[in-house]
């Protein structure tokens, strides 16, 4: 329940940050030195006790984000998102900021900034985003936040610290997608609630709308070229999980408003991309993204996130159909995906059936849920098809190289969970030969094995499929 409640938050996150996020277009070189971009950053600025006391706050909270493990280190990967953010930066000596970029290991398609000049972005966004101009856009609006003082300016204001009791109290009353596997924003909300809705969910209308068109100015200024902003609106609108809740967009710019007041702020001589331009953009994008993003499928599987671990890898596959890794993760989130479509119907996605749905998230565990859809006739069409599609999928990846171990792990489980019994016993057999003795979970699919040749003394139940999905 504690889980559920926490990943509730994260949702929040992502509905918000869905109706607030920047967009722009891309050119490969700066054409602007970045000091020279746009925004102009409040200089009258005057620190007091309150603003120093949330400062401390949020400098531990960033330490607090490493020491979790939430943050991925991935030294490329943090190269490239220093020079990215380095870019959209205007102003680089603001008094108590540093400016720092990172990636959290976190699949709720999510981006904020703390006061201190720490941007964050989650792998959950990074993997959506199909362009470095996106990736720009989307810092950009975070940096100015930071710049424009914006989390002081919510922590000041006392009806905001209202407000935050208002949001913290419709958290309770939402439901998303996902057990809650230790996502960034749970990590502040157990820290401090507060920070978290001050950093993400307090911006009023106007300052959130402050962050889109000064980003934008200064991304123009870096270089990128902003036309883009209307396709990441709609890429944003996607709605994968069918998770939107619409109340939260009540507080926050409509995305067509963004559309009309981005559109107007554009210059009309802005050069538009060439198909072959975007083709190469998006190419060079996925190849920073690519480990990223496989780590990104993984986390999504676990936060029960299956249809966007389905879209995130079968990016992968269409951008590199021969790498076995990403064959590997495809059929993953094809097993995880059992009884449910890879995509969501029209009618799934309209607000009646999303809150019916959110209804049923909130009642029921993944286990129930998933029995009640093999109840019906589609679902267990879903689940026959997904699981072939893994089937073939594992033994794709195989063919690409056959000592990925893990995929006799995904097969194992894929077997035993349709009741081909010997096939698992060998499939987890190659497993235990072929993967590192330190493997972590090596000690249980030994037991795995053990229990389906009914060696197991200590099973009670050895005919039972496990439990775990993944
Ligand atoms: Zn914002």
């Amino acid at each position: 329940m504690n889980l559920k409640r926490k990943s509730q938050v994260s949702l929040l996150a992502l509905s918000i940050l869905l109706s607030s996020l920047p967009v722009v277009g891309y050119t490969p070189h700066p054409i602007v030195p970045p000091t020279q971009a746009g925004a102009k950053t409040n200089e009258t600025f005057k620190f007091g006790k309150v603003d120093l006391d949330l400062l401390e706050q949020v400098n531990l909270l960033d330490e607090r984000f490493d020491k979790e493990g939430l943050v991925y280190h991935n030294g490329e990967l943090e190269a490239y998102l220093e020079r990215v953010g380095q870019t959209v930066v205007a102003d680089k000596n603001i008094e108590n900021v540093t400016w720092k970029f990172y990636a959290l290991r976190d699949a709720t398609p999510n981006a904020f900034a703390l006061p201190n000049g720490s941007i964050y972005i989650n792998t959950g966004l990074l993997a959506l985003l199909d362009t470095e101009a996106q990736l720009a856009g989307v810092l950009a609006h975070e940096v100015t936040h930071v710049s424009h003082r914006h989390t002081y300016a919510q922590n000041r204001s006392m009806r905001k610290k209202v407000l935050a009791i208002n949001i913290l109290s419709t958290i309770g009353s939402w439901n998303p997608i996902g057990g809650g596997v230790g996502t960034a924003i749970n990590l502040i909300a157990n820290i401090s609630p507060f920070i978290l809705v001050l950093s993400i969910f307090g911006y009023s209308r106007e300052l959130e709308k402050e962050a889109d068109v000064e980003g934008l100015k200064n991304l123009t200024a870096a270089g990128y070229q902003p036309d883009e902003m209307v396709n990441t609106i709609k890429l944003l609108q996607k709605d994968i999980e069918g998770e939107q809740l619409n109340s939260f967009y009540n507080d926050h710019p409509k995305l067509q408003d963004r559309v009309n007041y981005l559109s107007n702020s554009l210059s009309t001589t802005a050069n538009k991309m060439s198909d072959d331009q975007l083709k190469k953009a998006k190419a060079e994008y996925l190849a920073q993204m690519e480990l990223a993003d496989r780590q990104d499928v993984e986390l999504a599987i676990l936060d029960e996130r299956f249809r966007t671990a389905v879209f995130v890898s079968q990016k992968l596959v269409d951008f590199h159909p021969d790498a076995s890794a990403n064959v590997y993760y495809l059929a993953e989130s094809y097993r995880a995906l059992g009884p449910r479509a890879p995509e969501l119907t029209a009618k799934e996605l309209t607000g009646g059936e999303k809150k019916k749905a959110a209804k049923n998230r909130r009642r029921r565990t993944l286990e129930e849920q998933e029995a009640e859809l093999m109840k019906t006739t589609t679902g267990q069409a879903a689940w026959k098809t997904n699981q072939e599609k893994a089937e073939q999928l594992y033994l794709r990846a195989l063919e690409l190289n056959r000592f990925n171990y893990l995929v006799h792990r995904g097969l194992g489980m894929l077997y035993e969970k349709i009741g081909r019994k010997e096939e698992a016993i060998s499939q987890y057999r190659k497993y235990i030969e072929l993967a590192p003795l330190n493997a972590a979970d090596m000690e249980r699919f030994r037991r795995r094995l053990q229990t389906l040749r009914g060696v197991s003394p200590d099973d009670t139940s050895p005919t039972s499929p496990p439990q775990e999905n993944y």
